[in-house]
């Protein structure tokens, strides 16, 4: 560790990461290096239930614990447990686990939700919706996403070897939970990857695929790689960058010889056409950038990956400071050449008010981070608009902090929108998007007025967003039949 300037707000200080030791769990007591090293180990010992994780953690957590995870499931959870050891051992990283300890640390805190943390009075926001991106909407073939103008999100897969509590993609993503049944991928997967490079083809003002789902660490690289082969013939394609939070949740993956050698293959043939094949991953807390997390990093820029970049969530209780998020970006930064790029606010899902936070709220943050890491490293905080897409938090066009309405405009059409017809493609260019804030965050009036207005709002949205939806389906049935 060296110490850092005294006197700012932040005091940089850097700091060695350290793996911590598993055999304090006593689940994992026995676990020899090579086996904690073993991707397959990883995937085998995860834990996807209340009994696996006693069998980690043995007696030293309450039975209150468990029954708070158990209520989560029930009647919160809109994501299953799923955790790979890697990932546990992030939680009460240096010191045997307690009770108390566990339900204070941040990577608890999203990665395995406990109902006492949801919020009581408005757990939901009236406006939260499953697909609350409305990402199925914009699908011009199965699972990819035609939102902006150039680039495109192409969901291969609906599993991931870790499940976040606050998923976007819960709609999608993930097995079942007692609250909300997952929608279904219709086609087989080779048929819908060929449809999306069919699509592709046929639209060359495509330049730049987002490769998604889930997390493509959970689909058999070899036909991963036939999918990417397949985008790098396309001269259209100019940028890929493949989704994976497992380099944080399972780096044992991204070291596995099979992996390096065929991402080794993919950035030669990527480097050879002038296109940037680079890796996204989730990183939310400062404590989750190990050693092994590092060495998948540099692994991948070796063999040739243009860049690694991390795209996290503002939750609170786990990030929301600037200090957590400046110790994160230094973390990724300087010990794992990892580019701290977007801290996206959390999207509106259901049971997500906890762990969001307002507009005005992440517009203080971004402002609290400036200047302490190089630009090009300094991540932009970054709503996801519905119906909009990605906008700083500064860019809104107005904003009523009393009922935490913000307003936000588009200067471009989504894939479909732009095949509508004139006037009502026109229409959505000079329409102003709603995006809300958390109620817990507004002022009493604020709260008061959302108690009075929310039925009827309710019905408004809703009748908006079917509206929305029923246009969006009709213009994506006409272009693919
Ligand atoms: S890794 Fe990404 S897609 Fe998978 S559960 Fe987490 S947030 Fe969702």
């Amino acid at each position: 560790m060296s110490a850092g300037q005294p006197g700012q707000p932040y005091v940089y200080t850097r700091r060695e990461l350290v793996e911590p030791d598993w055999r304090r769990l006593p689940g994992f007591a026995g676990v020899t290096e090579a086996e904690w090293a073993d991707a397959q180990w990883q995937r085998v010992n995860c834990a996807k239930n209340i009994r696996q994780l006693r069998g980690v953690y043995g007696d030293l957590l309450d039975d209150s614990f468990y029954a708070d995870i158990d209520a989560d499931q029930q009647q919160r959870a809109t994501m299953s447990i799923l955790l790979p050891p890697q990932m546990l051992n992030t939680m009460v990283p240096h010191e045997v686990p307690t009770t108390s300890a566990m339900l204070a640390d941040p990577v608890r805190r999203y990665m395995l939700p406990v109902f006492s943390d949801r919020a009581t009075d408005w757990p939901s926001h009236p406006y939260a919706t499953r697909d609350s991106l409305h990402e199925h909407e914009m699908w011009t073939a199965e699972g990819l996403t035609h939102r902006y103008p150039t680039k495109v999100l192409a969901e291969l897969l609906p599993t991931c070897p870790q499940y976040c509590g606050h998923c976007t993609r819960m709609d999608l993503v993930g097995n079942s939970t007692p609250q909300v049944s997952k929608l279904k991928f219709e086609l087989k997967p080779v048929d819908r990857q060929a449809a999306m490079l069919d699509y592709l083809r046929r639209n060359p003002g495509v330049r730049d695929v987002v490769v998604s789902g889930g997390d493509v660490a959970n689909m058999p690289f070899k036909n991963l790689e036939v999918f990417l082969d397949g985008l790098l013939e396309l001269d259209s394609i100019r940028d890929i960058r493949l989704a994976t939070k497992a380099l944080m949740g399972m780096p044992q993956h991204w070291l596995k010889p099979d992996v390096v050698e065929g991402m080794a293959r993919l950035a030669a043939t990527a480097q050879r056409r002038g296109v940037s094949l680079a890796i996204h991953t989730h990183v939310n807390a400062a404590q989750q950038v190990t050693p092994l997390v590092a060495q998948a990093a540099k692994t991948m820029l070796e063999v040739g990956v243009r860049d690694v970049r991390n795209q996290g969530v503002l939750l609170k209780g786990v990030n929301t400071t600037s200090e957590a998020l400046l110790d994160l970006c230094f973390a990724l930064a300087d010990e794992a050449s990892i580019l701290p790029y977007y801290f996206y606010m959390c999207d509106m899902i259901p049971n997500a008010e906890h762990w969001r936070i307002s507009v005005a709220q992440a517009q203080d943050l971004q402002h609290s981070i400036m200047g302490y890491l190089p630009g090009f490293a300094t991540p932009r905080i970054v709503c996801d608009v519905p119906y909009v897409g990605k906008r700083w938090v500064h860019q809104l066009a107005e904003y009523d902090r009393e009922r935490g309405i913000s307003y936000w405009t588009k200067n471009y059409r989504a894939g479909l929108e732009a095949r509508q017809p004139g006037a009502a493609a026109q229409d959505d260019l000079d329409r102003r998007y709603e995006y809300y804030d958390p109620i817990q965050s507004l002022p009493a009036s604020g709260q008061q007025w959302w108690a009075r207005h929310t039925a009827a709002d309710h019905a408004r949205a809703m009748q908006d967003g079917h509206d929305r939806a029923a246009a969006s389906a009709a213009a994506a049935e006409a272009l693919i039949s």
